[in-house]
């Protein structure tokens, strides 16, 4: 047992130092999420695409799914970069009531369109508990994004879905609320929960959000679910993408979301954030090389003929 000094007053009224056993912590809270609960690692199957193993898991695509040429396009180059599975919204959760939210269903068919032409496992934005037969019936994964990491009753709807989950983490959470929040889909029955963070709100600035790298070790010690990093909502800026996802995999992520789009400066939602296919390209061959470093690999296609 570990001891601790500390200084009492004896009979006399003097003080003495006595060696007393460090109180044991609190039980955490979360138990089927916590390290104690499974060892290992857990790699959650997404269509095929394994994310929590060895190869780092790179998920990109548009902010929003806007018109079937962009997205394809988009598609396209990061299949031929090597990601591994595309993102794009189709309920978008927007903070002016007056901007694009997003194409709904007609934005669904898109995504499993490009699912068809490019073969990549495709996730997706669920806001409301009574979207997700629809959401799920297209995609392969749904996502929860940060305005929503908190939404209990969506949470323990999920448990039902049988389909992974990629839970964001919320824009004011801790650590700790961030793991009850992945409690809440496991308790509810649903194991498949993969962890993005996505920076969070500080009195910074120059960013949009600040992202935490340091939460990454932290979480890949507490819990066996996978870890990946979001990037561009973190730093909000195109041009600060690049090496912060460098920077997620030297940390120990397990992958990444980043925003890729066609045409960044005609993009109908954070196109400030968003590369464009060859900075993407770039980006891949990039960590490819540096995953080598790390016991890692990513996937960087050849381009095929299309
Ligand atoms: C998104 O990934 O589309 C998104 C809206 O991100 P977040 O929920 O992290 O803001
Ligand atoms: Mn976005």
């Amino acid at each position: 047992m570990s001891m601790i000094h500390e200084v009492e007053l004896n009979t006399e009224g003097l003080p003495q130092v006595v060696m007393k056993p460090i109180p044991t912590p609190e039980k955490p809270a979360f138990n089927l999420v916590s390290r104690e609960s499974h060892a290992e690692d857990s790699i959650i199957d997404v269509g095929g695409v394994r994310i929590g193993g060895r190869e780092f898991a790179v998920i990109a695509g548009p902010c929003s799914v806007e018109d079937e040429e962009s997205l394809m396009t988009t598609a396209l180059s990061v299949r031929d970069a090597g990601g591994s599975m595309m993102r794009g919204g189709a309920f978008k959760p927007r903070t002016s009531p007056y901007s694009f939210q997003g194409l709904g269903e007609t934005g669904l068919k898109l995504l499993s369109r490009a699912k068809d032409v490019t073969g990549l496992p495709v996730v997706t934005e669920v806001m409301d508990a009574g979207e997700i037969d629809l959401v799920g019936g297209y995609a392969d994964m749904l996502q929860i994004g940060s305005r929503n990491s908190q939404n209990f009753s969506l949470l323990k709807s999920l448990g039902r879905v049988d389909k992974p989950i990629l839970l964001k983490r919320g824009l004011m959470t801790t650590i700790d609320e961030f793991l009850n929040s992945a409690e809440y889909i496991l308790a509810a029955g649903n194991p498949r929960v993969v962890l993005c963070e996505r920076g969070i709100r500080t009195f910074e600035t120059a960013t949009r959000n600040t992202l935490d790298l340091s939460a990454v070790p932290i979480l890949k010690e507490r819990t066996h679910l996978p870890v990946i990093v979001d990037p561009s909502h973190a730093v909000g800026d195109n041009r600060y993408v690049c090496p912060l996802a460098k920077a997620a995999l030297a940390v120990g992520a397990d992958g990444l979301m980043v925003e890729v789009h066609a045409h960044p400066e005609q993009a109908k939602c954070d196109g400030k954030q968003s590369l464009d296919p060859e900075t993407f390209r770039r980006l891949m061959e990039e960590l490819s090389t540096m995953a080598v470093h790390f016991g890692r690999s990513v996937k960087v296609a050849s381009p095929s003929p299309r």
